[in-house]
């Protein structure tokens, strides 16, 4: 960030009165720029024991395998976000949506929340970001074409959690290190 939003004055990175740490600063009019970790949604969209996924048609990755999953936008609400991610991707109908995995990725100041849902019908086709949408069942999960270490782990849960037909909510962190998490 270098100019003000509110005035296109050169920024300065300072701590304001009060405050605890660094932030944007515009000296011209005072405005502080506060920065705030991004929201992504997604889900894991079921059927019948399959799972769907989207081959990426946009870097970065291009060409790999993700579930669809995407930044919230403004005035939009979480579950609205993964209807709307799993429509962009992979034009599909979600029901059912239920909470299930929050990721912190402290790391790069995002934090995804996972859906659990089920496709209403199998009238999918791959959107504009997508090379390709298909119906996977576990054993034909392409592991090593995953997208990000989130999807990967998203997926793990998924498939230990459907042996006990227990999906309960949880927390976890994404480290820096090769991809391993840690719950909370
Ligand atoms: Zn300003």
């Amino acid at each position: 960030m270098k100019q003000c939003s509110n005035c296109g004055s050169s920024l300065i990175v300072t701590k304001p009165p009060g405050d605890d740490r660094p932030r944007f600063f515009c000296p011209a009019c005072h405005t502080v720029h506060y920065e705030n970790p991004k929201m992504v949604v997604g889900c894991i969209p079921e059927h019948e024991g399959r799972i769907l996924l989207c081959r990426r048609a946009i870097e970065p990755r291009l060409g790999s395998w993700t579930i669809p999953a995407g930044y919230l936008e403004n005035g939009e609400t979480v579950n609205a976000g993964a209807e709307r991610e799993a429509f962009e991707e992979a034009r599909a109908h979600l029901t059912d949506l239920s909470p299930y995995l929050l990721f912190n990725i402290c790391h790069i100041n995002q934090m995804y929340l996972m859906f659990r849902a089920r496709l209403t019908d199998l009238d999918f086709s791959a959107g504009s970001e997508s090379l390709e949408v298909r119906l996977f069942d576990e054993k034909r999960i392409p592991w090593d074409e995953l997208s990000f270490p989130v999807i990967t782990e998203t997926l793990r849960h998924y498939f230990r959690d459907r042996v006990s037909g227990r999906f309960t909510f949880g927390i976890f962190d994404i480290l820096k290190e090769n991809g391993t998490y840690i719950k909370i």
